[in-house]
């Protein structure tokens, strides 16, 4: 729901100021429509039907996997793509994984939202309907800005909507936002009150190699980059968790897993191992033998290190394989070859 819009449409009814709690109350509660919130007067629930939508995306395409993943192509008003994903686990955590961009500026080599054009950065509202979809699923309780986009280049919008999930569930400490390592959002989120999760996609502990990943690794060397992240855990004292995309012969070699312990103290961060999400770039993943073996090499070097657990492997659920397929049956329709 456009928040916004919700408390100008409330103001120029004359409702009373409580009126925009209450119905943001109602709505983080997971509740489907105006209609449900009985505290306000009818005739306000059907006005606000007419002119404030319930949700600012509609969803496209839902793909549901035999783990309990969901995986959610949703496109905001004026026709942008976005992913949302929740994940579901043995535990019982129930894990969102949020875009805060249609596309991404940046164009990391193995990434499928890497290869689309970047659209633009989603509102506040826009992060929070993805999350609200969700909420009328099922309780949640964890998020990671792991989705489309870069969260640190849309910071402003990223941080006003996770003030607000602690209402749907999602405590700061439980939100992590994911970056590759844009230094001034690192020490904006090192500033901020909110005590939400950092988490390093870092992929390669060499500088030529990182580049060729990771072109932005030329703008903010990798050097640089963990300086800031220590400086983020000086003051917040949380652990930064270092992502690293295991790709075949690129960058799984135990002699660079020792490379990545080199550069990374065990007091600060923690290595999760990422198994590849095959897109069409031409890159294959690591066989599980070579995660095992970097993992392993990693903990005998002090580093804690995990493999993280693979959701939604039967619906193409890596970052913008959803949205990239949809823009190129998008770009069949345009040519007259689609259905
Ligand atoms: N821009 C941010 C957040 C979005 S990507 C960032 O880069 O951290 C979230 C994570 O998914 C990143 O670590 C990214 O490298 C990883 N990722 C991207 N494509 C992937 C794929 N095909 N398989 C597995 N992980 C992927």
């Amino acid at each position: 729901m456009d928040l916004d819009l919700l408390s100008q449409t409330l103001t120029d009814m004359g409702q009373p100021a409580y009126r925009a709690r209450q119905v943001w109350d109602w709505t983080a509660k997971g509740v489907a429509s105006y209609e449900q919130m009985t505290n306000l007067p009818h005739q306000l629930r059907e006005t606000l039907s007419e002119q404030v939508p319930f949700s600012t995306l509609t969803v496209e395409n839902e793909a549901r996997a035999s783990d309990g993943t969901i995986k959610l192509l949703m496109r905001t008003a004026d026709g942008r793509p976005l992913e949302a994903v929740l994940m579901r686990y043995r535990d019982g955590r129930r894990s969102l994984c949020l875009s805060s961009q249609s596309g991404c500026p940046l164009t990391c080599a193995f990434c499928a939202t890497g290869q689309m054009r970047f659209g633009r950065n989603l509102t506040a509202s826009e992060i929070l309907d993805q999350a609200l979809h969700f909420r009328r699923i099922t309780e949640v309780d964890h998020c990671v800005f792991m989705g489309m986009g870069e969260p640190l280049m849309n910071l402003d919008n990223v941080l006003a909507a996770s003030r607000r999930l602690p209402d749907i569930g999602i405590t700061h400490r439980r939100t992590a936002v994911s970056t590759v390592g844009w230094i001034p959002g690192i020490d904006r989120l090192t500033e901020d009150p909110m005590p939400l999760r950092l988490a390093l996609s870092l992929h390669a502990a060499d500088p030529a190699l990182r580049s060729q990943l990771m072109p932005v690794n030329d703008r903010y060397p990798l050097a640089d980059v963990l300086a800031a992240c220590e400086r983020f855990y000086a003051r917040k004292r949380r652990m930064i968790f270092v992502e690293y995309v295991m790709l075949d012969g690129i960058n799984d070699s135990v002699g660079q897993a020792r490379e990545l312990a080199q550069i990374l103290d065990p007091r600060i961060y923690k290595v999760n191992l990422i198994p590849y999400n095959p897109t069409d770039v031409g890159m294959r993943g690591s066989t599980s033998r070579a995660i095992e073996a970097f993992r392993a090499e990693l903990e005998r070097l002090g580093l804690g290190a995990t493999v993280r657990l693979t959701r939604g492997r039967d619906i193409a659920a890596a970052c913008g394989q959803l949205a990239a397929g949809a823009l190129s049956a998008d770009a069949a329709v345009a040519v007259g070859i689609g259905s």
